[in-house]
């Protein structure tokens, strides 16, 4: 199964990927970093929003592990 896996360390808080996928990604309140709230991307639709804000995170913080 495919998951989403967020690097904390190299996460700048950029939003990103919140705004590709909003179920699948929020910001800590407190740092902005990522919180990865759906990491198993439910349907084909999800798992294609997914593989986007992995290529869109400009700090490629983001994964996805089979
Ligand atoms: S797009 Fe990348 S750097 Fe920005 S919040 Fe998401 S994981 Fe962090």
């Amino acid at each position: 199964m495919t998951k989403i896996v967020a690097d904390l360390d190299r996460c700048v808080g950029a939003g990103q990927c919140v705004l590709t996928d909003p179920d699948a990604f929020d910001q800590s309140d407190e740092d902005g970093t990522v919180v990865v709230i759906q990491d198993t991307p439910a349907d084909d639709e999800a798992l294609k929003r997914a593989r986007v804000a992995v290529d869109i995170c400009p700090s490629r913080a983001l994964s996805l592990t089979e």
